[in-house]
């Protein structure tokens, strides 16, 4: 049975923009599917409306056999556990400890009192740590947040992530703000988690050359619809311009040379 199933997913942003026009595709569980796409496809809206950050317009989601797409209250805060988020700015409190960000991942999970409290389980603590140091953090794991490298918060906001134990990772843009060597390293995170933990990964990619490095599957978008969706090896350069339009050129240019190498 597909983890994620997505059936005519429109979304619209008041009258002027349709950001997702009927998008339909499903996802089974272990896969590692690159989201392509140039800005303003809608790439970053799919992610928001699968983890029901932002309502749909039309169409429905599914996750793990049940629809989602009407959820609100407590079963809405259920399936957001179930479901981590990378994001590229990485969404952690600054002026919190590396373990504190982490514990976060575990709010889900508790009533409201709990959360404002800060009560956590000293299993919940030990689970944290043995992330952190699964992560490679372990050392880092007292610091305030602020005082990390952009690979290093990116590797809390992916602690925080699995600490919530979710089916899936939705990934936005992750290594937008990265530079190359702590891209790879967080690439190579998220491969490993999907490998080793069986954890399905949807990540949204800007850099198609990184996509077509990393993930077994590619989903590309353009004007809010799917316009590809296949194996990375099948992607031609003709398919490479429907779904980047005018800025395929230089992409196409970049891949040959990748190709090349
Ligand atoms: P991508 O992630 O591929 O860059 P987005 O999903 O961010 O694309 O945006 C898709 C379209 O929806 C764009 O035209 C964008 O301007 C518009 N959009 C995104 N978020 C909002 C919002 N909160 N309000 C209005 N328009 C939005």
């Amino acid at each position: 049975m597909a983890l994620l199933e997505v059936e005519s997913v429109s979304k619209r942003y008041g009258t002027e923009t349709l950001a997702l026009d009927s998008i339909t595709f499903s996802v089974q569980p272990g896969e590692f599917v690159g989201i392509i796409g140039p800005s303003g496809a809608g790439k970053s809206t799919l992610l928001r409306c699968i983890n029901r950050l932002i309502d749909l317009s039309g169409g429905d989601i599914r996750f793990d056999g049940v629809s989602v797409t009407n959820l609100r209250g407590a079963a809405l805060r259920r399936h957001r556990t179930r479901i981590g988020m990378i994001f590229q700015h990485y969404n952690l409190v600054n002026r919190l400890s590396v373990i504190e960000n982490v514990l976060h991942g575990r709010l889900g999970y508790k009533n409201t009192l709990q959360g404002v409290l800060g009560l956590y389980s000293e299993e919940e603590k030990r689970e944290a740590v043995r992330i952190l140091d699964s992560v490679g953090l372990s050392e880092h794991m007292y610091k305030r947040c602020d005082q990390l490298s952009g690979g290093q918060k990116q590797r809390v906001g992916i602690a925080r992530a699995l600490v919530q134990q979710p089916k899936m990772l939705l990934c936005d843009e992750p290594i937008a703000s990265l530079d190359p060597s702590s891209a790879k390293v967080i690439m190579d995170t998220l491969r490993d988690i999907n490998q080793t933990m069986g954890i399905t990964v949807l990540v949204n990619l800007h850099q198609v050359d990184v996509a077509l490095h990393y993930a077994e599957r590619i989903i590309g978008i353009n004007r809010g619809r799917v316009v590809y969706d296949g194996p990375p090896d099948a992607l031609s350069n003709s398919q490479v311009y429907q779904i980047y339009g005018s800025e395929a050129g230089e992409l196409i240019l970049d891949l040959r040379e990748r190709h090349a190498a």
